[in-house]
Protein backbone atom coordinates (compact mmCIF):
# COMPACT_ATOMS: atom_id res chain seq x y z
CA UNK A 1 0.00 0.00 0.00
CA UNK A 2 1.45 3.23 -0.89
CA UNK A 3 2.00 5.55 2.14
CA UNK A 4 2.36 8.72 0.28
CA UNK A 5 -1.31 8.78 -0.44
CA UNK A 6 -2.92 9.51 3.27
CA UNK A 7 -7.05 9.22 3.27
CA UNK A 8 -8.91 11.92 4.02
CA UNK A 9 -10.16 12.34 7.70
CA UNK A 10 -12.94 11.01 8.52
CA UNK A 11 -16.08 12.78 9.10
CA UNK A 12 -15.23 13.30 13.28
CA UNK A 13 -11.37 14.16 12.54
CA UNK A 14 -9.86 17.38 11.37
CA UNK A 15 -6.14 17.81 10.14
CA UNK A 16 -4.31 19.29 12.82
CA UNK A 17 -2.37 22.28 11.09
CA UNK A 18 0.75 21.53 12.34
CA UNK A 19 1.55 17.67 11.98
CA UNK A 20 -0.83 16.89 9.65
CA UNK A 21 -2.42 13.84 12.06
CA UNK A 22 -6.03 13.11 11.92
CA UNK A 23 -7.18 14.20 15.25
CA UNK A 24 -10.70 13.22 17.15
CA UNK A 25 -12.91 16.44 16.39
CA UNK A 26 -13.65 16.63 20.03
CA UNK A 27 -9.99 16.99 21.43
CA UNK A 28 -8.62 20.23 22.03
CA UNK A 29 -4.87 19.33 21.46
CA UNK A 30 -3.85 17.00 18.86
CA UNK A 31 -2.59 14.02 20.78
CA UNK A 32 0.61 13.98 18.16
CA UNK A 33 2.28 17.21 18.29
CA UNK A 34 0.51 18.92 21.45
CA UNK A 35 -0.15 21.40 19.60
CA UNK A 36 -3.86 23.67 20.69
CA UNK A 37 -6.18 22.85 17.82
CA UNK A 38 -9.00 25.52 18.70
CA UNK A 39 -8.11 29.29 19.08
CA UNK A 40 -7.40 30.97 22.79
CA UNK A 41 -10.15 30.38 24.73
CA UNK A 42 -10.98 33.89 24.87
CA UNK A 43 -11.54 34.59 21.38
CA UNK A 44 -13.69 31.36 21.02
CA UNK A 45 -15.37 32.80 24.20
CA UNK A 46 -16.32 36.20 22.41
CA UNK A 47 -16.93 35.13 18.60
CA UNK A 48 -19.48 32.21 20.18
CA UNK A 49 -20.85 35.07 22.28
CA UNK A 50 -21.53 37.11 19.58
CA UNK A 51 -23.06 34.27 17.16
CA UNK A 52 -25.56 33.16 20.20
CA UNK A 53 -26.83 36.80 20.57
CA UNK A 54 -30.03 36.68 18.19
CA UNK A 55 -31.44 38.85 16.07
CA UNK A 56 -33.90 40.17 18.10
CA UNK A 57 -31.51 40.67 21.10
CA UNK A 58 -29.82 43.17 19.04
CA UNK A 59 -33.15 44.91 17.54
CA UNK A 60 -33.95 45.17 21.71
CA UNK A 61 -30.70 46.43 22.06
CA UNK A 62 -30.48 48.96 18.93
CA UNK A 63 -33.77 50.51 20.60
CA UNK A 64 -32.36 51.24 23.94
CA UNK A 65 -29.32 52.68 22.33
CA UNK A 66 -31.81 55.35 20.37
CA UNK A 67 -33.78 55.92 23.85
CA UNK A 68 -30.74 56.72 25.69
CA UNK A 69 -29.29 58.44 22.59
CA UNK A 70 -26.12 56.46 22.23
CA UNK A 71 -24.95 56.01 18.59
CA UNK A 72 -25.37 52.49 17.07
CA UNK A 73 -21.98 51.53 16.60
CA UNK A 74 -22.15 50.02 12.71
CA UNK A 75 -23.75 53.79 12.59
CA UNK A 76 -20.94 55.39 14.46
CA UNK A 77 -18.71 52.96 12.30
CA UNK A 78 -20.01 54.45 9.02
CA UNK A 79 -20.17 57.81 10.06
CA UNK A 80 -16.88 57.78 11.32
CA UNK A 81 -15.53 56.28 7.40
CA UNK A 82 -17.66 59.09 5.93
CA UNK A 83 -15.82 61.89 8.09
CA UNK A 84 -12.59 60.16 7.16
CA UNK A 85 -13.58 60.34 3.16
CA UNK A 86 -14.59 64.34 4.05
CA UNK A 87 -11.49 65.48 5.65
CA UNK A 88 -9.04 63.83 2.85
CA UNK A 89 -11.62 65.30 0.01
CA UNK A 90 -11.03 68.73 2.44
CA UNK A 91 -6.65 68.15 2.27
CA UNK A 92 -6.58 66.84 -0.86
CA UNK A 93 -8.00 69.70 -2.47
CA UNK A 94 -5.65 72.33 -0.27
CA UNK A 95 -3.24 70.48 -1.90
CA UNK A 96 -4.12 71.27 -4.99
CA UNK A 97 -5.25 67.29 -5.55
CA UNK A 98 -1.98 65.75 -4.97
CA UNK A 99 -3.25 61.99 -3.11
CA UNK A 100 0.48 61.29 -2.39
CA UNK A 101 1.09 64.43 -0.89
CA UNK A 102 -1.76 63.61 1.45
CA UNK A 103 -0.88 60.41 2.56
CA UNK A 104 3.03 61.96 3.25
CA UNK A 105 1.43 64.80 5.12
CA UNK A 106 -0.82 61.90 7.35
CA UNK A 107 2.41 59.66 7.84
CA UNK A 108 4.13 62.76 9.24
CA UNK A 109 1.38 63.12 11.73
CA UNK A 110 1.26 59.41 12.12
CA UNK A 111 5.22 59.86 13.37
CA UNK A 112 4.09 62.62 15.70
CA UNK A 113 1.62 60.73 17.69
CA UNK A 114 2.08 56.94 17.20
CA UNK A 115 -0.65 55.10 17.40
CA UNK A 116 -3.38 57.70 16.36
CA UNK A 117 -5.93 56.69 13.92
CA UNK A 118 -6.12 57.91 10.44
CA UNK A 119 -9.14 59.97 11.30
CA UNK A 120 -6.84 61.83 14.22
CA UNK A 121 -4.24 62.19 11.64
CA UNK A 122 -6.06 64.03 9.08
CA UNK A 123 -7.83 66.43 11.38
CA UNK A 124 -4.74 67.08 12.69
CA UNK A 125 -2.63 67.22 9.31
CA UNK A 126 -5.64 70.15 8.50
CA UNK A 127 -4.85 71.83 11.39
CA UNK A 128 -1.17 72.04 10.46
CA UNK A 129 -1.78 72.88 7.08
CA UNK A 130 -4.49 75.91 7.99
CA UNK A 131 -1.62 77.13 10.63
CA UNK A 132 1.14 76.94 8.07
CA UNK A 133 -1.32 78.69 4.98
CA UNK A 134 -2.49 81.15 6.88
ZN1 LIG B 1 -0.37 17.77 15.48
Amino acid sequence: MPTSITPPPADDEVECANCGAYVYIGLTRCPNCGVSLYEPEDVEEKTSRFRSRSRFSRAVESILRKIRGEPDPAQELFTGALREKGLFEDLLRKVGGDRSAVERLIDYERQQRPGATRLTCLQNAIQRWEQENR
